[in-house]
């Protein structure tokens, strides 16, 4: 009997997990048909619309694909690891995700094939539970590890900068991005109320604001560190065109000093 149950459990968690695959299916062929136009093109699923979709809890018009769901800071990143980086020249690497995002995961995965982890505090979703100020590798294990906008949620940030800088082979890379949004760093640990984080920090569940000298700790954590903008990369057309607002951010491409 328990293994019948546990079969039909088994069952019922595909089929629930196909009909929720329809669904987005569907809807981002709707969302495709209603946004179809050539005035954006979304460079990490190729395709073209008249114009993104509003996104953020105070709306930003023009800023999610409706066929990926990609952001400006994703856009953004994509053009970058395809300009300025090695990760999709298909040679076998090891490459960590940390919270990977829906519009990377499998396009990562593709490109990368075997030597690709996800990785993320919760288990949902992804090939391995990590907890990034303790990260269960060895030493000089990874080529690449991407992180993008994880450490204003964690804790102990420093101690995790200093753990993927600790994983990361001697001629690897790191991706690691923040939103910016101060003229400072603040944090205060003793504000553990979710409605005052979200007042000072801009969201329920995070820890800190960053400001520019994101970098300082960066280097700090023994980690050299190249910021990249929008316009050094593309022109103000080409930005246009792919919805690379100021929302974008910069890029903190990272080396092992
Ligand atoms: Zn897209």
């Amino acid at each position: 009997m328990p293994v019948r149950r546990s079969t039909m459990r088994r069952v019922a968690s595909r089929m629930r997990r196909a009909a929720r695959a329809w669904a987005d299916a569907s809807r981002t062929l709707v969302r495709r048909a209603f946004y179809a136009g050539t005035r954006r093109e979304c460079p990490v699923c190729g395709h073209s619309a008249r114009r993104f979709l509003a996104y953020g809890l105070v709306p930003r018009d023009d800023a999610r694909c409706p066929s990926c769901g990609s952001l400006e800071r994703h856009r953004f990143a994509w053009l970058y690891l395809a300009q300025r980086t090695d990760l999709f020249d298909r040679r076998p690497k090891r490459v960590l995700h940390i919270a990977p995002e829906a519009c990377f995961a499998g396009r990562f995965a593709e490109r990368i094939g075997s030597g690709y982890i996800t990785a993320d505090l919760r288990p949902q979703f992804v090939a391995e539970s990590i907890d990034l100020e303790r990260i269960p590798h060895r030493d000089d294990s990874f080529d690449v590890v991407y992180c993008s906008h994880v450490l204003e949620h964690v804790p102990d940030d420093r101690r995790a900068m200093a753990e993927m800088r600790r994983v990361l082979r001697r001629d690897g890379w790191a991706m690691i991005l923040v939103p910016i949004t101060s003229e400072r760093t603040i944090e205060d640990p003793s504000i553990t109320d979710p409605r005052e984080r979200e007042r000072l920090f801009g969201q329920h569940d995070h820890v800190r604001r960053y400001g520019p000298d994101f970098v300082d700790r960066l280097e700090e954590a023994g980690l050299g560190v190249t910021v990249a903008t929008v316009s050094q990369l593309v022109g103000a057309g080409d930005a246009a065109r792919m919805g690379l607002t100021a929302s974008a951010g910069d890029i903190y491409h990272c080396h092992r000093t």
